[in-house]
């Protein structure tokens, strides 16, 4: 079925690379990058970002199997790590290459079993351990259980031992964050310790780079940064924009005072009034609560307030002072500002306002010049 919907989320390949190579340059040159590309890479289009970075980062990371299966039968070639892997979907990660993140005693038996049954050699896994975050992870306490299991077996490789941080963005939990930093060095110790063989160390994400790039082991996993956001506007300011969600006018109403628009007659025009219909919704990730003026879409370089209802399928903005024709060019948003103004609105995060945008929309994939 081909999209040929006028409304289009562009994903900037240049700002992707841009934006990774300013975490680089934070960087030890030998430390890895791992992208995240979960959940449609933020939003974007997950395949073609893995396939856009396939030789330009060491690593992805995924949250599911079938996110994982996906990128390899677009056939990205780098190793994958599947962050909540489930036990009934063994086959379909190791048919796929994918490695799994294990994060406790039982998924570790089940896979050891598998990989026993299935004849696997050196499959690499990845334990995953709770440092303070209270997720997904194994407890420091399990770490001789562990080593007691895998003692000796050939089925599989430990290929890294990680770790995440519940406030990494917050400088008021830089205590706490420490704590989980410390942690972590003394479980990789352990490993250490007991191993013959030297697994692949890491627990920063984006704003563990930008807060403690001490703490970078041997791997750093960057989601949101690639994407264009750092955890301040300091940050943000030497990121590049890799979303940019665009569509056209419909159509052009001219309004007399005192009449309505939108659902429940929710905007009452105070004079006479020039109304555009966008072909977005909420139902493609643009809240309700961008209704009543509080959202805007850029239209010939100006703010056009979205008033009355957010409908389904339609906006409706306000481009009275906008010099504008029916089929003009719209920015639902084109940089981080448009992006951080919204999330603000709508009182959630930027990720959010990213990983909403339906898959309704088409995508499109600009690549370098
Ligand atoms: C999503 C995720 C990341 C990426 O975090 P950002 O803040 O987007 O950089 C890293 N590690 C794990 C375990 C994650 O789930």
């Amino acid at each position: 079925m081909i999209n040929n919907h006028v409304t289009v989320l562009e994903i900037d390949g240049r700002a992707l690379k841009h934006n990774l190579s300013y975490f680089r340059q934070k960087l030890d040159s030998n430390t890895k990058v791992l992208a995240v590309v979960k959940a449609f890479g933020y939003g974007s289009d997950g395949v073609q970002v893995a396939t856009f970075l396939d030789n330009r980062v060491d690593y992805f990371a995924v949250a599911y199997t079938h996110e994982g299966e996906a990128l390899r039968k677009a056939g990205v070639k780098t190793p994958i790590l599947v962050l909540h892997p489930q036990i009934q979907n063994f086959q379909q990660l190791t048919k796929n290459c994918l490695e799994p993140s294990i994060y406790n005693l039982k998924i570790l038996t089940a896979f050891l079993c598998y990989a026993e049954e299935n004849d696997l050699h050196h499959y690499p896994i990845h334990l995953k351990f709770n440092t303070g975050l209270n997720r997904l992870g194994f407890n420091y306490s399990d770490t001789q259980a562990i080593l007691t299991k895998i003692q000796g077996l050939k089925y599989i490789e430990i290929a890294s031992i990680f770790s995440h941080l519940a406030a990494s963005e917050d400088r008021d939990e830089k205590e706490f964050t420490l704590g989980q930093l410390n942690h972590f060095s003394v479980i990789v110790k352990q490993f250490q310790k007991h191993l013959t063989y030297k697994p692949m160390t890491h627990i920063l994400n984006t704003s563990g780079v930008i807060n403690y790039p001490q703490a970078q082991f041997d791997m750093v996993r960057i989601g949101i940064g690639m994407y264009g956001f750092g955890n301040d506007s300091q940050e943000t300011s030497k990121l590049k924009n890799t979303h940019i969600l665009k569509s056209i006018i419909s159509q052009i109403h001219l309004i007399m005072p005192e009449e309505t628009v939108g659902y429940n007659r929710a905007y009452i025009s105070k004079g006479e009034t020039k109304i555009a219909t966008i072909p977005i919704g909420h139902a493609d990730g643009i809240s309700r609560k961008l209704g009543h003026t509080k959202g805007y879409v850029t239209i010939a370089g100006q703010k056009a307030p979205i008033v009355g209802n957010v409908c389904m399928d339609m906006i409706m903005v306000d481009i009275t002072n906008i010099d504008c024709r029916e089929g003009d060019q719209v920015i639902i948003f084109g940089n981080q500002q448009d992006i951080l103004h919204m999330a603000s609105e709508v009182e959630t995060i930027y990720y959010e306002i990213l990983t909403a945008i339906s898959q309704r929309i088409k995508r499109a994939f600009i690549f370098e010049d």
